[in-house]
């Protein structure tokens, strides 16, 4: 097994017991994407230069700090190879939302996740694929082509975070950075077998993030094992004064406690309206069998309601083309990226810039959405949409709130079923968007909730999703752990069809796939 294969927890004890270098490390996860991403396309952009040299950096200061007291969570993430998801601004790197529109833009400032992340010390390898500004769940909406399931390469990884998702799964890199609007973190995690954790709202910056759903987005780790989540956790989160919305809550300790069989005393919710007729036997087989894991584990298991449920996928509907439809209109033509002019500079109309520039820098999906938002926030609709669905939100976040008061936390599927073909469904929007009809909710209220790898259907993993009170993540990584201890499902790797990859296709992406730097 290559050293890309490892967790960052256990990378992290071979970097300080000196058994390894960040160098070898990172070396092992670039070597894998020359191998593998010729058929999964997970990357849009390997920075191969720069995470060489970061990795070096990483290895001079680690010789230096360790040892010195106190250096303990400092050093968690020195040295740690990662993707980001290409929404998320990298300084130098380009970032490109998967959209024509953005194709070459390179952004002046890191968003501050990446911030954090640089000074925590960890590998920025490259940027992963996505749906076009994080529009869906699939990246078949990908201006770039989709990317591959590593589990199966006629499958979607899911999405937005596809190609997050897939790299994990396929041992790229040791963690993933991705965003969750609408489950864009929970489902690719689900649909690839490992683990995806959106944290609560304001928990984790969204400065820098390129503007989807600004009251849902938020960004959050992918990863092989729920304690490297709470790691990645712990050094992105915090309040930022460029995020008004941050709060300055203490996170949950980052290294988690070992004793096995500690959930007795844990109550754990089942909300009926997600356990429905609909969702695939095998999902619904794997979530049973949890349910029984975690009884073993001493929990006790309460049928709870949240009879608004049902409103979840239109509330979100309306709500995110709304603020989307607002959020992409600075892609004018005239501040970032594609500008379209068809007569001499200076000569031409303004409002043509703006048409031309949209019209072919905007995917299909993106259009759609802008024009369901405008329509939404029109005057005249405003009150029958827009704040019609505003109250139902309302109402989804009481609910949740006040059941979460019952219970320590909530299970359910993920999604309800595992990955679907490319294709099968892309001309089908009203069947994408009802793939959200697990994960939105929690998007809505703003809970922390994370997908926890419990099992396969007919060789394609499933995902159990398990939602937290506000700022509670902690129960999460609790109750997450103590079921990876007691299961082997999160190890479960996609060897077979990575195994049988003929090597490098450097041909189609070489446009996409370089070095970047100022
Ligand atoms: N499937 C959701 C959508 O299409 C995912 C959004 C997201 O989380 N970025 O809106």
């Amino acid at each position: 097994m290559g050293l890309n294969t490892f967790t960052i927890k256990q990378a992290g004890k071979m970097l300080a017991d000196k058994e390894i270098s960040s160098v070898e490390l990172t070396k092992a996860c670039l070597k894998r994407i020359k191998q593998v991403d010729g058929q999964i396309k997970a990357c849009l952009t390997v920075c191969e230069k720069e995470a060489l040299a970061e990795a070096k950096a990483a290895d001079v200061k680690r010789a230096k700090e360790q040892g010195r007291a106190g250096a303990g969570h400092d050093l968690l993430l020195l040295g740690i190879p990662y993707l980001a998801k290409d929404n998320i601004l990298t300084r130098g790197v380009r970032t490109t939302a998967a959209s024509k529109i953005l194709e070459n833009y390179i952004a002046p400032y890191d968003a501050t996740v990446i911030r954090k992340l640089k000074q925590a010390g960890a590998v920025l390898l490259g940027k992963t694929n996505l749906d076009e500004f994080a529009h869906g769940a699939s990246t078949e909406n990908s201006a770039f082509g989709p990317s591959h399931n590593p589990w199966d390469l006629d499958r979607v990884p899911g999405g937005s975070s596809g190609g997050n998702a897939a790299a994990v799964a396929a041992d790229m890199c040791l963690f993933a950075l991705g965003t969750d609007t609408g489950g864009s973190i929970r489902q690719p995690a689900s649909f690839c077998g490992v683990v995806g954790l959106k944290p609560t709202y304001g928990r984790s910056s969204r400065f820098g993030l390129i503007a989807m759903t600004s009251s849902t987005d938020v960004p959050g780790p992918l990863t092989k094992a729920v304690e490297d989540a709470a790691i990645v956790l712990s050094v992105i989160s915090g309040a930022d004064k460029n995020d008004a919305t941050t709060v300055d809550k203490s996170h949950p300790s980052p290294l988690l406690a070992k004793e096995k069989g500690n959930l007795k005393g844990l109550s754990i919710g089942l909300p009926k309206e997600y356990f429905i007729d609909g969702t695939d036997k095998g999902v619904a087989e794997a979530l049973n069998q949890a349910i029984e894991e975690f009884k073993k584990l001493g929990a006790k298991f309460k049928q709870v309601s949240l009879p608004h449920t049902k409103y979840g996928i239109p509330v979100y509907y309306i709500i995110t083309p709304a603020e989307l439809s607002s959020n992409l209109a600075r892609h004018d033509g005239i501040k970032y990226g594609l500008s379209v002019e068809d007569g001499e500079r200076g000569k031409t109309d303004l409002m043509s810039i703006y048409t031309k520039s949209r019209g072919q820098g905007f995917g299909q999906e993106a259009k759609r959405r802008i024009m369901l938002g405008t329509y939404a926030l029109s005057a005249g609709y405003y009150d029958a949409y827009y704040l019609q669905a505003q109250k139902v939100r309302t109402k989804i976040k009481q609910e949740m709130d006040q059941v979460l008061e019952t219970v320590d936390c909530l299970l359910t599927p993920t999604s309800p079923h595992a990955a679907f073909k490319i294709g099968q469904q892309s001309n089908d929007p009203l069947k994408m968007y009802l793939e959200d009809i697990f994960v939105t909710g929690v998007n809505l209220t703003g809970l922390p909730a994370i997908s926890i790898p419990c099992g396969f259907d007919h060789g394609l993993p499933v995902g159990m999703q398990l939602i937290g009170r506000r700022f509670d993540e902690a129960t999460l990584f609790r109750v997450g752990q103590s079921y990876e201890q007691a299961t082997e499902w999160h190890k479960m790797k996609p060897l077979n069809v990575i195994a049988s990859d003929p090597g490098l296709d450097p041909g189609e992406r070489s446009n996409l796939t370089h070095n970047l730097s100022y």
